[in-house]
């Protein structure tokens, strides 16, 4: 089979990749193509898409030969990460041989289980701004707040604020027209007027580098008129996304499974023309042959636009590697992607320790 994306004059049908094993992987030990294309890929056509389920039963295959059971080796074997992008608030990598469970634990615990701290309440001393109390203490919530989260520890309901748990900033903004230059000063109160307010014991744990601050400076908290007034003071706690969002480190995280695009070497010529055209997300190039092919692989997001033509559906195979995903974190910049992706295997193996010893414990 070759594989979508790598460019070759010797593209095979999809009829004869059905008779060939992939070597994407190493098969260890399957009978046959049709066996390993039931076990790793789901098949998308224009009535539907097939083999959409994982298969985990380890004796499912035993009568075909196949031992389809858990083995670490295999798995240390088989897994891999390759990173695409690498940018300080976005990683997009490749993670191949891991189910689709653990995939999704993964992005489950990015989501809402990794702890940040976020603005948990709001003191007004003055608000005189066209944004009501309530309004305005949400906004300032769901400002990310840029600061080592191990450095603090959870605050206990009901007890008082010390500078283990909690980091306050102060924001007092006022707006006013110069007289001078007729110009509105303080017009919009923005997320850099946020002032940390660090008790003694604080001022000696962070560095001039690494002290609390929003994440973003130029986020829009109030819009003022001359004459109108803020002062609040925000005390920040630690927690995490399950409880509410605001402490979620991540915009979004994410994962596609990888497509397999095969186009038969029937398309060629105006086919290859058409083909190239139909695709929205420009995945087809024609090489020097003539031969359609698929160049930009990672862009398909299985519209299925290529094969909606009668004509062109039994040309192009499209195909999704079960265990082998996209991965994309995109960090809201209180944390580092990679070092989420650390925190989150980290707490998924903490998750499995806990059910293994109390598995343990009841047997
Ligand atoms: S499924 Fe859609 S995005 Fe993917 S190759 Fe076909 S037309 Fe392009």
């Amino acid at each position: 089979m070759a594989p979508a994306g790598k460019k070759t004059s010797k593209n095979k049908s999809s009829e004869d990749n059905n008779n060939n094993n992939d070597n994407h992987r190493d098969g260890d030990g399957v009978p046959d193509a049709l066996l390993e294309n039931q076990r790793t890929r789901v098949t998308v056509g224009n009535s539907g898409n097939e083999n959409t389920r994982g298969v985990y039963y380890s004796g499912a295959y035993t009568s075909l030969g196949y031992d389809n059971s858990f083995s670490l080796e295999k798995f240390k074997k088989n897994f891999k990460i390759k990173v695409l992008s690498d940018q300080p608030e976005h990683l997009v990598f490749e993670m191949i041989g891991v189910d689709a469970p653990i995939a999704n634990a993964l992005r489950r615990i990015l989501i809402s289980e990794i702890p940040t701290m976020a603005i948990e309440r709001v003191y007004m001393i003055n608000n005189t701004s066209i944004l009501q109390d309530e309004v305005l203490a949400h906004r300032l919530g769901l400002i990310p707040i840029k600061v080592d989260p191990s450095k603090f520890n959870y605050k206990q309901p009901n007890k008082e604020y010390t500078a283990e748990d909690t980091i306050i900033f102060s924001l007092k903004v006022k707006c006013y027209r110069d007289q001078k230059t007729g110009e509105i000063v303080n017009e919009t109160v923005y997320s850099k007027d946020l002032k940390w307010v660090p008790t003694e014991d604080q001022q000696e744990i962070f560095d001039e580098d690494d002290k609390p601050r929003p994440a973003v400076d130029d986020i829009p908290i109030v819009k003022l008129r001359p004459g109108q007034a803020l002062e609040v003071q925000c005390y920040c706690e630690k927690n995490i996304g399950r409880e509410h969002i605001k402490w979620s480190p991540v915009g979004t995280a994410s994962y596609k499974i990888m497509p397999l695009i095969t186009v038969s070497p029937k398309v060629t010529g105006e086919k290859a023309e058409k083909l190239k055209n139909s695709c929205p997300m420009k995945v087809f190039d024609i090489e020097d042959s003539g031969q359609a092919f698929a160049a930009r692989p990672l862009n398909c997001t299985m519209c299925r636009e290529c094969i909606r033509d009668p004509e062109m559906e039994p040309l192009v195979k499209l195909e999704r590697i079960r265990d082998h995903f996209i991965f994309s974190i995109e960090s809201v910049g209180t944390l580092e992607p990679k070092s989420l992706f650390k925190q989150a295997i980290q707490i998924l193996i903490d998750k499995c320790v806990t059910v293994e010893n109390s598995l343990r414990s009841n047997v």
